[in-house]
């Protein structure tokens, strides 16, 4: 809120195309506005990008081929996934992808902004936006702007304040915990672990060269309350015991996990993108390669919207980013509704809502 009673020198900012936020969608969004010839503003509550870091740091292979931004973010290639159940079989998918330094990635999309032209500022907020679309930005040291922008990209993550202007929030939001740990031995997979105790999520334990990222995702309600830092430690004195991690953790790590179904996400001259618009995979929790992907296209069309002086122009992005995550998200989400009714099913219910099995993929029942 702006203070009350308190007369505020505001300095105004033009620009085409303001972005919020700077994560893989908001920069991945600036670049490509940018790179389009939008004059384009983008910020980040944030004193540095991608710090700290809340992720497991696992991508798929196709993301860096489609970035083409260097390796310098790449920490080991991933030759696939292991799922393990609780009777102790595993099972084994060939999914190729590495584990990254997830500041090094974000910082590496930024750069790619800042180079095609966009307007970086960092410790910089969005705070209110007026009825006639003014957003009121709080920067360094507390300054004041005002930005009418013809275009806003709301890429401010699983929060999104941008968001909850236009009415859409996500409302689904799973707690996610990690801690960093000391390998035993070298891992070329990623692990995923199912376990009653973990409802309606998994625990996992992603290789980074010497390090493993452990944490765990899962839904937590008023019939499954508890502390998941209870289990994340539990969860962590298994892999130990199973010889997989040694020592004590380097890092901790926590975030919110959107988990939505498929919903709009232009509304007028305003877009979201990433995490903010309920991108991420409802089952795996995955959500950069969307960031970067829908981030891409929001910026494109607004670049487009921006240059036509039309925000009717925005329904391309509609369109495009339907035709890449629809399909996926929908199914993922219905799989976590099924998931979460029936997890006291637990062995029957595993095979049709985990990625690795086939009746994942099955018509739904
Ligand atoms: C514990 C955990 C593990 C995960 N592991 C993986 C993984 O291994 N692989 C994977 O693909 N995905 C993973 N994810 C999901 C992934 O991190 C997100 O999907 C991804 O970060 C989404 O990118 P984004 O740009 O949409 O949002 P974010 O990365 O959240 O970026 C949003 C940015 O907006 C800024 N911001 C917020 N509000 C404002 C405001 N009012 N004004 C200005 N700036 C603002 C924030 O500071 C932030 O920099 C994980 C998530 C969690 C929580």
């Amino acid at each position: 809120m702006l203070p009350s009673r308190t007369v505020i020198a505001m300095k105004t900012l033009a620009c085409d195309v303001l972005v919020v936020g700077l994560g893989p969608a908001g920069s991945s969004a600036a670049r490509a506005a940018a790179h389009s010839g939008a004059d384009v503003l983008a910020v980040d509550r944030r004193q540095a990008v991608g710090v700290p870091v809340q992720c497991a740091e696992y991508v798929p292979a196709q993301l860096v081929g489609q970035l083409g931004l260097g390796r310098e973010y790449i920490v080991q290639p991933i030759a696939g996934m292991r799922t393990f159940l609780p009777d102790g079989s595993q099972t084994l998918t060939r999914t190729p992808g590495f584990t990254i330094r997830r500041d090094l990635l974000d910082q590496t999309l930024a750069l790619a902004a800042a180079r095609a032209g966009a307007r970086l500022m960092l410790s910089t907020r969005a705070k209110t936006m007026a009825p006639d679309r003014t957003v009121i930005l709080r920067g360094k040291s507390g300054g004041w702007f005002r930005v009418q922008p013809k275009v806003i990209i709301g890429a401010d993550g699983p929060r999104s304040k941008v968001g909850r202007w236009v009415g859409a929030v996500n409302r689904n939001l799973l707690p996610g915990v990690q801690a960093t740990l000391r390998l035993a031995q070298p891992l070329d997979c990623t692990e995923v672990y199912f376990d009653p105790v973990l409802y309606a999520g998994y625990g996992w334990c992603f290789p980074k060269g010497e390090l493993a990222n452990v944490g765990l995702g899962m839904r937590r309600d008023a019939a499954h309350p508890g502390s998941v830092h209870a289990l994340l430690e539990d969860f962590v004195d298994r892999l130990r015991r199973a010889g997989k991690v040694v020592g004590e953790p380097v890092a901790h790590a926590a975030g919110w996990i959107p988990a939505e179904p498929v919903r709009q996400a232009v509304y007028g001259n305003m877009v979201l993108a990433g995490d903010a618009a309920g991108h991420t995979h409802p089952i795996t929790g995955a959500g950069v390669f969307a960031a970067v992907s829908t981030g891409e296209m929001a910026g494109r069309w607004a670049a487009r919207a921006a240059a036509a002086g039309d925000p009717d122009v925005l329904a391309g992005y509609e369109e495009e980013w339907r035709d890449l995550l629809a399909d996926t998200l929908d199914r993922a989400s219905r799989r976590r509704a099924l998931m979460e009714e029936r997890w006291d099913d637990f062995d029957r219910v595993i095979p049709s809502c985990w990625v690795a099995y086939r009746d994942y993929y099955a018509p739904a029942p």
